[in-house]
């Protein structure tokens, strides 16, 4: 079978579906528009953030678009290309503006004005809210407007297991429907890829269970290259013991973090933002306090500080922070207003992604890349709060026109490449999961993660990072062996298993790699043996590209516009 479009948008996260929005808008309805996605499109991740999203919307009261581009260059450790985050802050408060016209409940002030709360780095209050469930208005609001267009398909439960490229230019997707078992190449001219983060090949995260970079590893193999992966951010509020996120509003709305000594320790390590400094910065003193024994311990290993909210109050807790009260009660059994609530890092987002420019395209002619699978330089080494939802909805809007016009000035589709498709299915059915049957597929997965967890976390250093390179390759090796048994098509879950884990493989690998080469420390990525930041070496991006015996390393400049790198201190 084969299915044909125009502008095929992969990913019904924010991104995509924001990037679908805007090809249609653009195109006045008239291109013929895909969006596929693995899960129906209102489960994709982004439903699950919860804090906000970032904008200046209140310059009279003093921000500005300078602020927020410093707060997200400092917060970078100075790794953001800053042209790009420039064109950021100018253009998200236009889509703050452009979903409350479209009709999100944005949370309000007394005076009706839109409410923004305090996120860790940010030096004004700036996350712009919708209680606790931001992206789930935000996601809601998109899907309700795409009813206006009558040119989208939509391919739910659809997974896509390869993108098709001939001598440099997009020639279609191949996608497997797991409801229908059906295998088939859906072509296109443009293609923009929203598929997410992959931080599933960690244990302890705060992450969907479909969060395996797909778009990521099928980007890398298709020639793609991967930038700045080594560069993984750890939230500092995972729940302990499920790893689902506490909202780092609940720290902007005034939460305390509190070792085992009662100290607020924050003060040690950040005094002037305490709770609220950087992500990054707050995990490390988490961790160093674990380290420590000013820890509590916790199950499995997984040992934890106090969140404390009790001070803010019933009646701030249920009015700002709902989700969070429900998540604490029915996964911890804890109630915020009576207890504090036990967290430690979590793997929570990909800095890195695939390699884009400012317009969020990629090497590829015909193929753009938005989101968080995309990786056009903005966060650098560290992401600040509440500016991957606003990057979100911004290149979601850009790549979506940027495809449609590209769409709209070809005027055919490249030729069907049947044989990739034939080559594909074979690969697909016929090799994965047919091994000897000696390896488990879950088992593997639960290896990486146990490795990616202590050997490539908060803290690393040269050798853990070398055991982890190596456990990574064995896996890549072992995972031959796995045996599935289940031989239908239909929502064979086994398949999807060992694909998902070969995309995790490749993805730690390039992870670690990028790691242990970047001999220094850099936002998220901190090494025991290169403790320093070093500009004069390492003030570059790094780019991944594939080959069959692992990535091979190149590096580009990072582009300063405006402020030259100066000490990281808050
Ligand atoms: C719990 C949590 C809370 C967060 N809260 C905030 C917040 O308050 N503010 C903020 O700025 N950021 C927040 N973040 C980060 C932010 O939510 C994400 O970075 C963002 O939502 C990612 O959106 P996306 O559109 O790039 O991808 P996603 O929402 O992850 O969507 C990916 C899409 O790709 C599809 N897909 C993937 N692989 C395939 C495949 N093989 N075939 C077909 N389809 C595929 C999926 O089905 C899905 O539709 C939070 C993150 C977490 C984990």
């Amino acid at each position: 079978m084969e299915a044909v479009h125009e502008v095929l948008i992969l990913g019904s996260g924010l991104a995509g579906l924001r990037a679908a929005v805007e090809a249609a808008q653009v195109s006045k309805d008239e291109l013929d528009i895909a969006i596929i996605s693995r899960v129906q499109l209102m489960r994709s991740h982004s439903v699950c953030a919860e804090g906000g999203t970032a904008a200046v919307m209140h310059p009279e009261e003093g921000d500005s678009l300078e602020l927020h581009a410093w707060d997200t260059i400092r917060g970078s450790d100075f790794l953001a290309d800053q042209d790009v985050v420039k064109l950021f802050v100018e253009e998200s408060p236009k889509e703050i503006l452009q979903l409350d016209h479209w009709g999100i409940p944005w949370s309000r002030r007394p005076d009706g004005r839109i409410n923004q709360r305090p996120f860790g780095g940010h030096s004004f209050d700036r996350a712009t809210f919708a209680e606790d469930k931001t992206g789930f208005f935000e996601m809601h609001t998109l899907y309700d407007t795409l009813q206006k267009y009558a040119s989208i398909t939509r391919y739910a439960e659809c997974y896509v297991t390869s993108i098709l490229i001939d001598n440099g230019v997009f020639q279609g997707l191949v996608a497997w429907d797991l409801a229908t078992g059906e295998f088939f190449l859906i072509r296109g001219k443009a293609l923009v890829i929203a598929t997410g983060g992959a931080c599933r090949m960690f244990g302890f995260t705060t992450y969907s269970l479909t969060a395996t970079g797909d778009g990521m590893a099928m980007a890398y193999r298709a020639g793609m290259p991967l930038k700045d992966m080594e560069f993984v951010q750890f939230h500092p509020t995972g729940l302990v013991q499920p790893g689902i996120l506490i909202t780092e509003g609940a720290r902007g709305e005034g939460g305390y973090l509190i070792n085992n000594k009662g100290e607020r320790f924050m003060e040690k390590y950040a005094p002037s933002k305490m709770e609220t400094a950087p992500r990054d910065i707050v995990s490390r003193a988490e961790t160093t306090e674990i380290l420590e024994g000013r820890g509590f311990e916790g199950p499995d290993g997984l040992d934890y500080v106090h969140l404390d909210l009790r001070h803010l109050g019933a009646d701030k807790i249920n009015e700002r922070l709902p989700l969070i009260r429900e998540v604490a009660i029915k996964f911890a059994f804890i109630d915020p207003i009576e207890q504090p609530i036990p967290v430690r890092p979590a793997a929570h987002y990909f800095m890195g992604g695939i390699h884009t420019n400012i317009d969020g395209a990629t090497p590829v002619e015909g193929v753009w890349a938005a989101g968080e699978a995309a990786c056009g330089s903005m966060h650098g080494a560290n992401r600040l709060g509440a500016n991957s939802t606003a990057e979100c909805l911004v290149w979601g809007r850009i790549t979506g026109e940027k495809a449609a016009r590209y769409a709209m000035g070809q005027k055919s589709l490249p030729p069907a490449p049947q044989q990739m498709v034939q080559e594909e299915e074979k690969h697909l059915f016929g090799r994965i999961g047919r091994g000897d049957g000696s390896e488990d597929v879950f088992a593997i997965r639960t290896e990486l993660q146990r490795t990616m967890d202590h050997n490539a976390a908060v803290y690393r250093n040269g050798p853990d990072m070398e055991e982890a390179l190596k456990k990574v390759r064995e896996l890549k090796g072992r995972i031959e062996h796995v045996k599935v048994e289940d031989e239908s098509r239909i929502y064979n879950t086994n398949i999807l298993a060992v694909l998902e884990a070969i995309n995790l493989i490749d993805l730690a690998e390039v992870i670690v790699a990028g790691g242990l080469a970047r001999t220094e420390s850099r936002g998220a990525h901190s090494r025991r043996d290169f403790t320093e930041r070093d500009d004069v070496n390492w003030g570059k991006h790094t780019l991944a590209r594939y080959t069959p015996e692992g990535p091979r390393l190149d590096y580009i400049p990072v582009n300063i516009t405006m402020w030259q790198p100066v000490e990281r201190k808050y």
